[in-house]
Parts: structure tokens; C-alpha cells; sequence
């Protein structure tokens, strides 16, 4: 048997008695009680974008979902597996969280591989290409505005418009419409800049983020 990796099981003793034990109750009260988050963060599986560190949450506080690129597929009900619907559906029917945060950042690997979409197709695996195709209309928006611009500076723009494109495709989900319309749900974007630690929010009417 392949032992558990060492520096693992350290930090989870560290977190054991530097954090569980002086919030043992705050812990019993979750499991008695159950979760009652009123944030839902949809955030990328990079390492560097840690949702629950960048808003000092507790346990309990924030009903996260990590995927390639924090990308929203749009509503549909093929008989295949949904993952990221089936999250959303359970965060806002049966939690009923009321607000929904699409978090981006900085140097996204998932964006970086949308905007070489070519080169990736030919050296990366199944997945990856076509989870980011999601991110097409997005990506040709920014070639065609951002003509002549450094690769970082494009890699920026698709990173905020993917954000914006997950909001789109949320909104084609019904039951989210509905309560967004009864102001039951408000829906945001987020983008953190990993090298300033900057986080600055979506304003949707002039598509602008700005400074938290
Ligand atoms: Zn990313």
C-alpha cells in the first residue's frame, strides 16, 4: 500500500489543532444543523485562487465549485452527466443562496489554452479543448478587438469575457431566471489578480470590473 503522503497528514494535524479544535463547536453546530451558505463562488481549480482564503471564510460560510477556467456550460438536458448544473441546481433550490459569484483570475491556464487553441489541440488531452470551446464566440470577440495586442493582454481580456460568458450561460438556466427576476438571487462577477492580490468586481451595466 502507497502510504498517504507525509507533509499531508502534518498539515492536517496542524489544521486539527490550530483550527478544528478551537472552533470545535462552531463544527458540532455544522454537523447538527447542517450548511446554510448564502454564497455560492463558482472559482477555478487553479491553486493560486483559493475562494475561502481570499474571502476569510469559515466552514460553512461558502458553497464553492472549482472547474477548468470557473466556466458555466449553458442549460441543457441531455441524459450525460452534469456536474456543474447539478451544483448550481442544489446551491439555489435547495440552499437558496443569494448571491452567485464567478470568480476568474490571472494567468488561467484553461484561458491561456482557449486563446492557443490550435497548439493545444494538437499536444494536450481529450478534455481540455473542448471544456474551453465553451469560451469560442469569447475568444474570437477578443482576436478581433484586441488585434495587434501582446498575448498577455489578450489572455486578460478572454479571462474577464469567459467571466461574463458563464453569467450569460447562467441565465439560460429557468429556475435561475426566475428568482434572479424576483431579486431572490443576485448574480456577480469577480476577477483576482494573483500578483497584486487585487480582487475587483463586474459592473454588468458599462462591463467594466472595478476595485474592491
Ligand atoms: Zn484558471
Amino acid at each position: 500500500m502507497t502510504p498517504f503522503p507525509a507533509h499531508l497528514s502534518d498539515r492536517y494535524r496542524r489544521f486539527k489543532h490550530r483550527h478544528f479544535i478551537p472552533h470545535m463547536e462552531e463544527y458540532e453546530e455544522l454537523a447538527a444543523y447542517g450548511q446554510s451558505p448564502d454564497v455560492m463562488i463558482v472559482s477555478c481549480c487553479d491553486s493560486r485562487v483559493d475562494p475561502e482564503t481570499i474571502f476569510s471564510a469559515m466552514p460553512g460560510e461558502l458553497f464553492v465549485m472549482r472547474n477548468v477556467a470557473n466556466l458555466i456550460p449553458p442549460f441543457e438536458t441531455s441524459g450525460t452527466y452534469h456536474g456543474v448544473s447539478a451544483a448550481i441546481e442544489f446551491a439555489v433550490l435547495n440552499l437558496r443562496v443569494k448571491h452567485l459569484v464567478i470568480m476568474g483570475h490571472s494567468g488561467c491556464g484553461g484561458v491561456k489554452a482557449a486563446l492557443d487553441r490550435e497548439a493545444v489541440r494538437e499536444t494536450r488531452g481529450q478534455f481540455i479543448t473542448k471544456w474551453m470551446s465553451m469560451l469560442e464566440a469569447a475568444r474570437l470577440a477578443v482576436l478581433a478587438s484586441h488585434q495587434g495586442a501582446a498575448r498577455k493582454d489578450m489572455a486578460m481580456a478572454l479571462e474577464k469575457e469567459g467571466i461574463k460568458t458563464s453569467l450569460k450561460n447562467l441565465r439560460t438556466f429557468p429556475f435561475l431566471t426566475e428568482l434572479e427576476n424576483n431579486g431572490r438571487i443576485a448574480l456577480h462577477g469577480a476577477y483576482f489578480d494573483i500578483a497584486t492580490g487585487q480582487l475587483s468586481a463586474l459592473n454588468e451595466t458599462t462591463g467594466k470590473f472595478y476595485p474592491l
